[in-house]
C-alpha cells in the first residue's frame, strides 16, 4: 500500500525543523524501497524560471537542500536534472542561491539532454510523447513538486511537475495539441506519471501559490511538508486539503481510466485552508466540444476564461509571446496583445510573465453562473 505522511513546518529559516519534517516524510519512502545506501538519485524539482529565492513559483531553495541532504546522509549520490522553461537549471540555481552550497556537497545540476520515446503500456493514451530519458541512468527518481494553482490543471503538484521531463521545445507543442481540450492534457500527464513512476515524492507546502499561479500567484503560508511513495497517490491526498473540494481533471481522470493508486496516510492528518482557485476553464472548453461549430465559437468566448493584460505591470519584454504555441499574442508598441479566436486557452503566457502582468479573466456567462451558485449556497445555509 502507497504511503502519504504529512509533516508541520513552520518556517524555511528553521534549519531544524525543517530537517525534521523532511526525515519524517521521507523515511517511510526510503523503507518502501528498501535503502538507498549507495544509490544513484535523480532529483526533479520545480524549478519554474529564475526568480528570487522567496518566490513561490519554484520549490524554495531551503526545501530543496535540506532534500538533498537527507538522502546524502542517508548514503546515496545525488544529482539534480530539470529543464527551467526558459533559462537553465543552473542559472536558476544560481538565482536560488545554493549553487555554492551544492557544489560543497558534490552535487550536479544540468538542464536534461537526452531525449527519447516515453516508456509505453496498455494504459498510455499518448504514443508519441519524447521524454528526458536520463532518469533511467538512476536508480530513483525524487519528484519535488511545489503547491500553486495552475490556470489549465487547477493545481499543480507532484503528477503535473513532471511534464518538465517533457524536451523544452515540445512542450509548446504539446501544449497546442492538446491545450484545447484539459482533460486531454491531464491524461498526457498522467502517461508520463505511469512512465516515470517516481519512486521518491516531496510536496513543498510550506509556503505555497494561490491565485494567478503557477508563475505569478499570491504567496500563502500554509505549513506543510508532504511526502509519498507514489506521485498520483500523493495529489490524490493533498488535493483535496487545498482545492476546496472542486474536482481535479488529474484525478477524475485517473479515477476513469483506473489508475488511481491506494494509499495510506501515515501519522497526523491535517486540515488545511483551501487555496483560491483560478477559474476552471478545462470544463468550459469540454462543454464548448459538444456544441455545434458555428454556436460553439460565440458560447466558448462568453464561457472560457481568458488571459487579460494588466498594461502597467508589463514591461513589453515579450516572453509571454515566445511561450505562446499558436503564435496569438503579439508584442505591439511594447505590450503585448492578445488575438481571442486563435487563443486556445493554455496560459503558457500567463504562466510565464515574469511581471505578472497576465491574470485569468472569466467568461460572462462563468460569472453568472458564480453570482447563481452563491445565491444557491446562501439560500441553502
Ligand atoms: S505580459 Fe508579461 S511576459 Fe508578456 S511582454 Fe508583458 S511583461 Fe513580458
Ligand atoms: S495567448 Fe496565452 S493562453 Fe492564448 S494561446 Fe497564447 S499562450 Fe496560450
Amino acid at each position: 500500500m502507497n504511503k502519504v505522511c504529512f509533516s508541520p513546518c513552520s518556517s524555511y529559516y528553521d534549519t531544524r525543523q525543517l530537517r525534521t519534517a523532511l526525515e519524517q516524510v521521507i523515511a517511510p519512502q526510503i523503507e518502501s524501497f528498501g535503502g538507498i545506501s549507495g544509490k544513484k538519485i535523480l532529483f526533479k524539482p520545480n524549478l519554474l524560471a529564475w526568480r528570487k529565492p522567496e518566490d513561490p513559483a519554484c520549490v524554495h531553495p531551503a526545501f530543496l537542500l535540506e532534500s538533498v541532504k537527507v538522502f546524502l546522509d542517508a548514503g546515496a549520490k545525488v544529482s539534480i536534472l530539470e529543464t527551467p522553461a526558459v533559462q537553465t537549471a543552473e542559472a536558476v540555481i544560481r538565482a536560488m542561491k545554493i549553487e555554492e552550497d551544492l557544489k560543497r556537497l558534490d552535487v550536479p545540476v544540468a538542464c536534461f539532454s537526452k531525449f527519447g520515446p516515453m516508456r509505453t503500456d496498455a494504459n498510455t493514451r499518448f504514443h508519441h510523447l519524447e521524454l528526458a530519458s536520463e532518469y533511467q541512468d538512476f536508480d530513483a527518481v525524487v519528484d519535488i513538486a511545489k503547491a500553486k494553482t495552475h490556470g489549465m490543471m487547477m493545481l499543480t503538484l507532484c503528477v503535473k511537475n513532471l511534464f518538465g521531463l517533457v524536451k523544452g521545445s515540445e512542450r509548446m507543442g504539446w501544449h497546442l495539441n492538446v491545450g484545447k481540450d484539459f482533460s486531454r492534457f491531464a491524461d498526457m500527464l498522467l502517461d508520463i506519471y505511469l512512465a516515470v513512476r517516481p519512486q521518491f515524492n516531496l510536496l513543498d507546502a510550506i509556503t505555497c501559490m494561490e491565485g494567478n499561479g503557477p508563475g505569478s500567484g499570491t504567496p500563502v503560508h500554509r505549513g506543510w511538508v508532504v511526502g509519498g511513495t507514489d506521485a498520483l497517490a500523493l495529489d490524490a491526498a493533498v488535493a483535496p486539503l487545498l482545492n476546496g473540494g472542486k474536482e481535479l481533471l488529474i484525478l477524475r481522470n485517473a479515477a476513469e481510466r483506473n489508475i488511481l493508486p491506494d494509499f495510506e496516510i501515515v501519522g497526523e492528518q491535517p486540515q488545511i485552508e483551501p487555496l483560491e482557485l483560478p477559474p476552471p476553464p478545462g470544463l468550459l472548453c469540454e462543454w464548448g466540444v459538444m456544441l455545434p461549430p458555428g454556436l460553439k465559437k460565440y458560447i466558448r468566448e462568453w464561457m472560457v476564461a481568458r488571459p487579460v493584460l494588466d498594461e502597467e505591470k508589463c514591461i513589453g519584454c515579450g516572453l509571454c509571446a515566445k511561450m505562446c504555441p499558436p503564435e496569438s499574442l503579439k508584442i505591439i508598441n511594447g505590450k503585448a496583445v492578445f488575438h481571442y479566436p486563435e487563443c486556445i486557452r493554455c496560459f503558457c503566457c500567463q504562466e510565464h510573465c515574469p511581471k505578472g502582468a497576465i491574470t485569468i479573466c472569466k467568461g460572462t456567462l462563468m460569472k453568472v453562473c458564480d453570482v447563481i451558485e452563491r445565491g444557491m449556497r446562501k439560500l441553502m445555509k
